[in-house]
């Protein structure tokens, strides 16, 4: 399923007056793509996935999934926020299948298919543990599961490594890169870390700061087909790095 955005603007009321958050982004995920959104802390990057989730309006422009307008949530769009949000008092089975139960889905071949990525993310024998007897990482990959389970076809994630260190950080993007292109998903990830949005994307759009404009979109180019930890080894790797830092120029 594809995303495409035209002129999306949106602006909350506070206290102080309307904040323009976004005033004017364009941009289109192809199906099955892996895009990435970098932009500068509260420059409405969550936001803008919350429209194309369509928890909120925007205040201008459109969002169209698969050519259609959204108009609220879908089953075809899965959320993956920036904490797991796993139930502690949950073992890692009822958290990887709440969505299902939620839904009140009774088909077993829903249910087998989250035993089956379980198995092949190996997660399998940690499904009767808590979560807090988890790693980070593993935490994170029971979050995409779960996301997974109900089966959409896109995937936004907002933020969905920042809670990790470094070194987890590192090797979750790297799994969860290699799990959403096994599983054939078209996804859109939030994120402030240019190298995290180079070494995972196929394109990566720049934002301005708030109110967001579209400074910047690249493609990754041969570094496409690479997993990330390869790409970070490559001359383009840093070549896309120093651009899009120019780009954001943090230092304004
Ligand atoms: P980002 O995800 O890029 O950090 P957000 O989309 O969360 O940015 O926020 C964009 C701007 O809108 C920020 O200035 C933020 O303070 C403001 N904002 C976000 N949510 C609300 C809200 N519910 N009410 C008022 N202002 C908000
Ligand atoms: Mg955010």
């Amino acid at each position: 399923m594809s995303i495409e955005l035209r002129h999306a603007a949106a602006c909350y009321q506070s206290a102080d007056g309307e904040v323009e958050a976004v005033r004017d982004v364009s941009f289109a995920v192809t199906e099955g793509a892996f895009v990435s959104l970098v932009g500068p802390s509260g420059c409405g990057k969550s936001t803008l996935l919350s429209a194309i989730a369509g928890l909120e309006p925007l205040s201008g422009g459109s969002i169209r999934i698969d050519g259609q307008p959204v108009e609220g949530t879908s089953p075809k769009v899965g959320f993956m926020p920036q904490r797991d949000q796993l139930f502690e008092w949950r073992n890692i089975w009822d958290n990887v299948t709440l969505g299902l139960t939620v839904r009140g889905e009774k088909d077993a071949a829903a249910y087998a298919h989250v035993s089956e990525l379980l198995e092949r993310y190996g997660l399998a024998a940690f499904a009767k543990k808590k979560p807090c007897q988890l790693s980070g990482g593993m935490r994170q990959r029971c979050a995409l599961i779960r996301t997974l389970a109900t089966q959409p076809e896109i995937l936004l994630l907002d933020e969905p490594f920042s809670a990790l260190d470094y070194q987890t950080r590192l090797a979750v993007s790297a799994d969860i890169w290699r799990i959403l292109r096994q599983e054939g998903k078209t996804a859109l990830l939030v994120t402030h870390d240019i190298a995290e949005a180079v070494s995972m994307s196929d394109r990566v759009i720049v934002l301005s700061r708030r109110p967001a404009v579209v400074k910047a979109e690249l493609d990754m180019g041969a570094l496409r087909p690479l997993p990330p930890m390869e790409r970070r080894d490559t001359p383009e790797f840093h070549r896309y790095f120093n651009t899009i830092w120019k780009e954001l120029d943090v230092h304004a």
